[in-house]
């Protein structure tokens, strides 16, 4: 054996850690018998004694050797853990003068070398097998002491004080290995993070220039396509053109999202926050995207507010960007109907506003198990629908990570095959309390952009020069300016625009920022200091081809007057050259009535989206005037008969479907709306509401509705079931409660955590002539309705932890049972909510009805009383003759 090798072989980080420590175990306690059977040997021990250990140490040496060589060193171990625990330690325990010889510290170097060198299960069942053979020594020394053989008082000392040194040594050893190893670990894992550091930003690097590299020719690419455009072509030609136009674009697309996306992932993107007019920026963004949406016939609606304050900070561009993919995706994924933007405030806190922007659109939705991907990098939705639909997967992920970054939220609330909606909230500072007012839309006329292009202006006494290393983007540029008549000059270096600068005098100069030698910036700075210089004044416009167009900050820090990002487009390099030429050098054509203003459809009062909207079940046997007043929708419960199914309340009222049951053998039962049924009528609501709170009957009934309702929430971000545990008007006076709470401006998840406190303050029962039509619905069994009706009881059905049983059963005549029933509900009235009572019966007289109210007007008064029959629904579960008290007690009581 090759000491070197050996020890290279423990210091060799790829190596596992525990083959490592396994071998350098056995070399020391290998080492350690060796010196212990030199010791013996001197010291006189019988020949077997020496034999005995000489066979351990010759197969511990071949068992180390073979499994390592073999690469089984686990088998090898464990063997040698075995043979240890076995046999080593009992031999030495008994022959060695048990407790009082070297022993002990045997034991506790077979626990080192099993915890150094094995691992897992393996290394708890030899440490718990290792503790038997120690108990077991332990006790049998103690019961039969003549089982071991006495040490000589010397050779006791001899060989413990021996044993304890190598004992010291090898554990010292094995800590100063672990120490070494640990060390090197830690300076591994630093060499490999600055690793990763370095490959991050040279990932940035790669990214920036490849960037900017691929900008330069899409520049040429786009400018000299856009030029064709402007010729008198056919239409072949226009058409050709105009799928270049696209390609590129979506080329560029493409590189600025995988640019942000590396920003974002490194954490090296940041916001830049100024002021800007947020109707601005709506102008803009319409004059994008409309064009889109009418090339697809799809209606595009923008309803703003009119509370949005006029002056907003904000990074305007990052707003843009994120309204730019979720508008261009609903344009995307909409074959038919309309893309709706919509604009609102939202609450104020901490001097900040938010500001909710909501996409709609009625295209094709999202799978329900798509949604919780939606915001992952590079994944795509129903990859078979939107096979032919182009895209990366990138769009939502940025969008998401920006609006995580300006401290908003984004949620999405879609139903597959209907539409979708999202919503973002972004807060941002209003600059002023101004609201934002009448607002103009600039909005270009829909016409093929072959015959869309007009110049707005000539500038024949203008004076300009474009500097640019790049001789396509020199062209690009001079082309584009052609038709505003201004003389323009190009220079490919800074040097040579230095040269002309200063001999002419140009009104506007357009510089290229990257070029080698002098780069646009120092080539500014040189123009504005240049002595007898003729451009001192003039304006400069940088020119870039990267993409970050956080770079107007430093381009404004630089002194110039303008930031263009390549590939430019024409229309955007005609409106800066306007802006920064002097007025009298221009002669607008009169083609500026070309560009046509419009007006964004301002959303008035009536059209403005709730917050919350509060949604509940037929069964909540609510007042139609009630449903009016808090705007609740209401889907309805289904009626199921054999004459047909029919919506509850809609397509059939309680007296006619009581008329209809006193035919005794006609079955009729209810059912909650189903999944599909919930998510449209969720989806319709979230059209006028950034938020539903819907109130459910208890999901303890068979066939409530609520857990249906919970699933169809799933597809939604927005969508909060409450299982109210009640039913009938007991569920309808938790829904006035959300209609109230929504009503004070409470958030969703506040008015939810409040309902959940508040439902179990009301109290819901029905008094019944008989359980018959209960038996009938299936809700309890014919024999127990049978023996109600036999001993002329008259139950009680109370809802108590959202299931429905029977309280109390009264005797007697109707009459009697009521007014027991009555002075049962209202018994303690300092416990009840005076503000409001619902009576709900079903098929009572109006003399029977007018008999209760005097009959609850002893007990108690109520600021407002609700009496009305009770829904189809409820009918088929109580039948005709039963009636209701709905009550809130002011506290919990158990
Ligand atoms: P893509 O480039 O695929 O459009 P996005 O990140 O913008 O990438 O969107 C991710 C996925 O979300 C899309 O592939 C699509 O399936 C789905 N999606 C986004 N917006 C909509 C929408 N308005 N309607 C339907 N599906 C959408």
């Amino acid at each position: 054996m090759n000491p070197k090798k050996i020890k290279a072989f423990i210091l060799d980080g790829n190596r596992d850690l525990h083959e490592r420590l396994f071998v350098l175990s056995m070399i020391i306690m290998l080492v350690v018998w060796l010196l212990t059977l030199a010791e013996i040997s001197l010291l006189g021990c019988t020949v077997p004694e020496i034999l005995l250990l000489a066979g351990a140490i010759l197969a511990t040496a071949g068992v180390t050797v073979l499994s390592v060589r073999m690469g089984h060193y686990r088998i090898g171990a464990l063997l040698i853990s075995i043979g240890i625990t076995f046999a080593f330690l009992p031999i030495t325990f008994f022959g060695g003068g048990g407790i009082y010889g070297d022993a002990p510290l045997w034991f506790l170097f077979s626990i080192l070398f099993i915890c150094v060198s094995l691992s897992g299960k393996v290394k708890l069942v030899m440490l718990l097998l290792n503790g038997v053979t120690t108990v077991a020594c332990w006790c049998i020394s103690y019961l039969y002491p003549e089982t071991i053989i006495e040490n000589t008082r010397f050779s006791a000392h001899l060989y413990s004080l021996f044993a304890l040194l190598m004992m010291a040594t090898a554990v010292g050893i094995l800590v100063s290995f672990q120490n070494r190893i640990y060390a090197k670990e830690v300076l591994r894992s630093q060499e490999q993070k600055q690793e990763i550091q370095q490959l991050g930003e040279a990932q940035n690097r790669f990214f920036s220039s490849m960037s900017h590299e691929i900008r330069t020719p899409i520049n040429t690419i786009i400018g000299l396509n856009e030029m064709i455009l402007r010729e008198d072509i056919s239409d072949e030609v226009a058409e050709d053109a105009q799928n270049i136009q696209s390609a590129g674009k979506m080329l560029l697309h493409l590189i600025n999202d995988i640019l942000d996306m590396s920003k974002l992932s490194s954490g090296k993107m940041e916001l830049s926050y100024a002021p800007y007019h947020p109707g601005n920026m709506l102008s803009e963004l319409v004059g994008m995207l409309w064009l889109r949406a009418k090339e697809k016939q799809l209606e595009f609606h923008v309803n703003v507010s009119p509370d949005i304050p006029a002056e907003l900070i904000g990074d305007e561009m990052r707003i843009k960007q994120i309204l730019v993919n979720v508008l261009n995706n609903a344009i995307k994924y909409t074959k038919e109907g309309s893309v709706t933007l919509s604009l609102q405030r939202g609450e104020t806190a901490d001097g900040m506003t938010n500001i909710i922007y909501t996409v709609t659109d009625t295209g094709i939705g999202i799978k329900k198990e798509s949604i919780p991907y939606l915001f992952t990098a590079f994944r795509r939705g129903d990859e078979e629908q939107n096979r032919y639909i182009e895209g990366t997967g990138l769009g939502l992920s940025i969008v998401k990570e920006l609006v995580d970054l300006m401290g908003g939220k984004i949620t999405v609330n879609s139903v597959y095959t209907k539409g979708s909606t999202f919503i973002i909230e972004i807060p941002q500072r209003a600059v002023a309390d101004d609201p934002i007012g009448e607002v103009h839309i600039e909005r270009r006329k829909a016409e093929a952009f072959k015959q869309k292009h007009r110049v707005l202006y000539e500038a024949p006494e203008a004076r300009v020069l474009v500097v640019d290393d790049n001789a396509s983007n020199l062209l690009v540029t001079e082309k584009l300016l052609r038709e505003t008549k201004v003389q323009t000059d190009t220079v490919s270096s800074g040097a040579e625009a230095l040269k002309k600068t200063l001999n002419t005098h140009y009104h506007v100069i357009f510089m290229d920022h990257l070029m080698p030698e002098m780069d646009g910036i120092e080539c500014l700075r040189a123009i504005r200091a240049q002595v007898g210089g003729l451009c001192k004044d003039s304006k400069v416009v940088a020119l870039t081809a990267n993409a970050g167009e956080e770079n107007r900050t430093i381009y404004k820090k630089e002194g110039f007057d303008g930031h263009l990002v390549k590939p430019i487009s024409g229309d955007l390099l005609e409106k800066e050259l306007y802006c920064l030429l002097p007025k009298e050098l221009t002669i607008v054509t009169g083609e500026e009535e070309e560009i046509l203003k419009e007006t964004i459809s301002w959303m008035n009062a009536t059209q403005q989206r709730k917050a919350v909207a509060i949604t509940t079940e037929s069964v909540a046997d609510l007042p139609e005037e009630l449903l009016k007043e808090h705007g609740i929708a209401v889907i309805p419960h289904m009626v199921c008969t054999e004459e047909g199914n029919f919506k509850d309340g809609i397509e059939i009222e309680t007296s006619g479907l009581l008329h209809y049951m006193e035919d005794e053998e006609c079955k009729v039962s209810v059912e909650g709306a189903g999944v599909a049924e919930l998510e449209s009528f969720f989806a319709k609501q979230l059209a006028a509401a950034n938020n539903v709170i819907h109130i459910s009957i208890s999901s303890k009934l068979a066939n409530s509705g609520c857990l249906a309702a919970k699933e169809a929430a799933k597809a939604f971000d927005n969508v909060t079931v409450i299982d109210t545990g009640q039913l009938s008007s007991g569920q309808g006076l938790v829904v006035l409660d959300a209609c109230r709470y929504a009503a004070m401006g409470m958030s969703p998840k506040e008015i939810a955590e409040a309902l959940e406190n508040s439902k179990d303050l009301v109290r819901s029962s029905f008094i019944v002539d008989n359980l018959d039509f209960l038996a009938r619905a299936g809700q309890v069994s014919r024999k127990i309705a049978d023996l109600t009706r036999a001993i002329m009881a008259r139950p009680v059905l109370v809802m108590k932890n959202g299931k429905l049983g029977v309280k109390k059963v009264y005797f007697g005549t109707r009459e009697r049972a009521w007014v027991n029933y009555i002075k049962d509900v209202l018994r303690y009235p300092h416990t009840i909510d005076p503000e409001r009572l619902v009576i709900t019966y079903v098929g009572l007289n109006s003399r029977e009805r007018e008999w209760i109210r005097t009959e609850v007007e002893k007990h108690m008064h109520f600021e407002q009383v609700y009496y009305y029959q009770a829904s189809p629904v409820i009918a088929v579960n109580c039948g005709s003759g039963s009636f209701a008290l709905f009550v809130k007690t002011m506290e919990k009581s158990a």
